[in-house]
């Protein structure tokens, strides 16, 4: 006799009214107002711990209601909170999703799921410079996530590379942390909000700017430094480094959205209406997937509750 011991060991349906996909902030927010709503929910992440990049931001002190708060702290929050309505599969990764009938069949790296509709949450992860050394340091001094591996670098030299919002909040973390933290960026001027700067200023973090970043140096086994090329001088520059946090910008996470046809911009983000509708009826999109976002925490849950608003009035409207 054949059983399939998983599905004997699985505390969980394989069809619900809406699947979303991605639990950080937006599908979170997407799933209490799902289940408030009366339709079964259930979110599909793809890593063992959810959150997404809440969890990985090392401080929060923009979000309402909490004056700084470590991110892990708040996704727990958020999951806590999301918790009491619906169900969180971890370690299912979205691979496709197809229409048969009424229902979207969503085709995972295990179970197949079926929903009448999807929300889209999938966010974004972190864009690699693509120079010589980055694959070859990668783990042996160069980290994309401060949070995570921040604690390696105690005492030792550091540098944050990209000077935007994501950039300045790593490197006032790495301060507390590493002996010194400098910000090397290729930009004109400092791209974070004036808040970090003045927070990097106070706490006398160097801002390198016109800098592009050329190639990581390293023995073979590990990064001690990097090359760049001063935009301004056209100088080729060398600093001795133990670690490096690349934090450049992000790519969205939308590529098993290719078969079912929804709309993306050149980039790969969602395009979606003012009321995150996607051009294929019954799929909504949420958070920093969605082009244009403003790649916050609170617009995030902004968008979350608004798609799953949304999908509700649109599905009261068509009975
Ligand atoms: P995400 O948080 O990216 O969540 C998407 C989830 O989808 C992830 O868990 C991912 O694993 C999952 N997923 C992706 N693809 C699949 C798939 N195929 N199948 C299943 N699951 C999938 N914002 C602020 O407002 N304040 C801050 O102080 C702040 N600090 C930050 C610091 C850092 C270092 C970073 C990186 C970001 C920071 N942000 C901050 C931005 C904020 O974290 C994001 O705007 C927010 O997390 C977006 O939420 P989201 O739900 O749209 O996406």
């Amino acid at each position: 006799m054949q059983f399939n011991v998983r599905s004997n060991e699985r505390d969980y349906e394989t069809d619900y009214d809406v699947i979303i996909i991605g639990a950080g902030a937006a599908g979170y927010s997407a799933g209490i107002y799902i289940k408030r709503s009366g339709m079964s929910v259930a979110i599909l992440e793809r890593e063992a711990v959810p959150g997404g990049n809440t969890a990985l931001s090392p401080l929060v002190e923009n979000y309402l209601g909490f004056k700084a708060i470590e991110g892990s702290d708040l996704a727990e929050e958020f999951r806590k909170h999301y918790s009491e309505y619906g169900k969180i599969i971890t370690e299912i990764e979205v691979r496709n999703i197809k229409k048969e009938g009424n229902n979207f069949v969503i085709e995972t790296n295990r179970e197949t799921f079926t929903a009448r509709a999807v929300i889209v949450s999938t966010g974004t992860t972190h864009r690699k410079m693509n120079v010589p050394g980055e694959e070859e340091y990668y783990g042996k001094g160069i980290s994309y996530c401060s949070t995570c591996d921040g604690y390696l670098f105690k005492g030792k030299d550091v540098a944050v590379i990209g000077g935007g919002n994501s950039g300045a909040i790593s490197a006032l973390y790495l301060n507390g942390i590493a002996k010194n933290v400098s910000i090397i960026a290729h930009s004109k001027i400092k791209k974070c909000e004036d808040a970090y700067i003045k927070s990097l200023d106070e706490k006398k973090i160097p801002f390198i700017l016109n800098a592009e970043t050329e190639e990581f140096l390293g023995d073979g086994k590990k990064l001690t430094g990097l090359r760049y090329k001063d935009l301004v001088t056209g100088d080729e520059k060398t600093v001795n480094l133990d670690g490096v946090f690349i934090y450049i910008g992000v790519i969205p996470q939308t590529s098993f959205l290719k078969n079912i046809g929804v709309k993306l911009d050149s980039h790969g983000f969602i395009v979606t209406d003012d009321k995150c509708r996607t051009n294929v009826p019954g799929i909504y999109a949420a958070g920093d997937v969605i082009a244009g976002s403003e790649e916050q925490i609170a617009t995030a849950v902004g968008d979350g509750s608004r798609a799953a608003i949304t999908l509700y009035t649109d599905k009261m409207n068509k009975k």
